[in-house]
């Protein structure tokens, strides 16, 4: 079967990975991919936001199955045209993707269709939000409705900021068309897990959670970036929390977007957090997440084309989680999330056994493997605990412990 991914981050190094072990698959291709997937697929140049592109590549090239990574393709309609075209694509309308694509419906949706969350309201108006800060106190979330890149939540502990975070999306539209609603929504107290499912319609198969590390340096401190590390399982998300969570959350979710007129398909991602009174959404995505899945794949013993395959049928795909413990930690370029020069030359890491190395923004020049983004690569490693599996990764980055190009955190997996 020819198989394409679209994307270039090391969530879709991950699912090449994964796809490349399969028997099944023929041709894997990637558009546009990085400087270290060309040995398990062929990477062709076309943007991801190229839907006519790559609709044609798909017929040109008979790609019999299409997943797609990054979630702006997804916002611009891209399943709906590979469906149009008669392509087989595993990921949700644009229709369905809205519950990414716009916070003020994901918290309506929420709301209606009971699916526990913050307490929120929704503004145009500046003085309308300011009031209603005012009125609540803080701490308080705000949050542009629109994509904004990971860039547009602000969690103000102060009256100022979160006034100063009001001004800058409505007034100075610091997020142009994406901050012109914004949501303002009660803050919520608790450690954060990420709950990912393979969704079709109302059938909903949930994945092993994972926690991500979403600031820049150790300790949690520093701007919020993409995500600095994650591992999966994690010790403190029982059975219980995690059958709440998809009782309660995704299977709540992929049956109210059924009713709504919105039928999904594809990676259904719930951000949760651990209150007191339970798991709660603090956000959804409509797409694999980054890095989770870069240590939550690796404990698929499934084959994920097969999965990928079944749950496009209807058919219960059976999934099969290792009895193991799975972390990453992103290297990242000097200067990120902020400024950071591109180009410079990675440096060779050392695998031990059980340890794997996952790309992100990193291309071929000449033959040599340089940077090309924020987060460049992440080194993994599964074992038997989180534990041992932490202190092989830190292990293996003790090669590039003094480089300073380059950074990553030493406390992912700690708390
Ligand atoms: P992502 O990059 O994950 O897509 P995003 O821009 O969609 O991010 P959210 O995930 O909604 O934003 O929020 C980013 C972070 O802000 C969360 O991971 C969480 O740490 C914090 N946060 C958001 N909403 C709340 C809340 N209601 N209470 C506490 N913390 C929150």
């Amino acid at each position: 079967m020819n198989v394409l991914i679209v994307g270039r981050g090391g969530r879709e190094h991950s699912i090449v990975m994964e796809l490349a072990k399969s028997e099944q698959v023929t041709n894997l291709y990637v558009a546009p991919g990085n400087g270290g997937m060309k040995k398990q697929a062929t990477c062709v140049s076309i943007n991801e936001m190229d839907i006519d592109g790559l609709v044609d590549f798909a017929k040109e090239a008979a790609i019999e199955l299409t997943i797609v990574g990054p979630e702006a393709p997804l916002n611009e309609g891209i399943a709906n045209r590979f469906q149009a075209e008669g392509l087989k694509v595993f990921a949700p309308t644009k229709e369905a993707a809205l519950l990414e694509g716009s916070k003020s419906f994901a918290k309506d949706f929420m709301e209606k269709y009971n699916i526990p969350t913050a307490t929120y309201a929704t503004f145009t108006e500046a003085d309308e939000a300011k009031a209603y800060i005012e009125e609540q106190g803080v701490p308080i979330v705000i949050k542009a409705d629109g994509l904004a890149n990971g860039k547009g939540v602000i969690v103000a502990e102060t009256k100022e900021q979160a006034l100063e975070a009001v001004d800058d999306m409505l007034v100075s539209k610091a997020f142009s068309e994406a901050g012109s609603t914004i949501v303002v929504e009660e803050f919520l107290p608790g450690r954060e897990f990420s709950l990912m499912a393979f969704v079709h319609e109302n059938k909903v198969y949930p994945m092993v959670p994972a926690r991500d590390h979403k600031r820049a340096f150790d300790n949690d401190e520093g701007p919020n970036t993409g995500g600095m590390g994650a591992f999966a399982p994690v010790p403190d998300i029982t059975e219980e929390h995690i059958a709440f969570s998809v009782k309660h959350i995704l299977q709540k979710a992929a049956d109210g977007l059924m009713e709504e007129g919105r039928p999904f398909t594809g990676i259904l991602y719930g951000g949760l957090i651990m209150t007191e009174s339970g798991p709660k959404v603090i956000e959804f995505n409509t797409r694999f997440g980054d890095p989770e899945t870069q240590v939550v794949l690796p404990l698929l013993k499934n084959d994920l084309l097969n999965v990928f395959l079944d749950v496009l049928d209807g058919k219960n795909p059976e999934l099969v989680w290792e009895d193991a413990s799975c972390i990453g930690i992103v290297l990242a370029s000097a200067g990120y999330p902020g400024n950071y020069d591109k180009g410079i030359v990675i440096p060779k890491i050392d695998l031990l056994a059980n340890s794997f190395v996952v790309h992100a923004g990193t291309k071929m020049q000449g033959e040599s493997l340089v940077s090309d983004g924020g987060r460049v690569l992440l080194v993994g490693a599964k074992e038997a605990t989180l534990e041992t599996a932490r202190e092989k990764v830190y292990r293996v980055l003790e090669s590039v412990q003094h480089q300073t190009d380059f950074f990553f955190r030493h406390d992912i997996g700690v708390n």
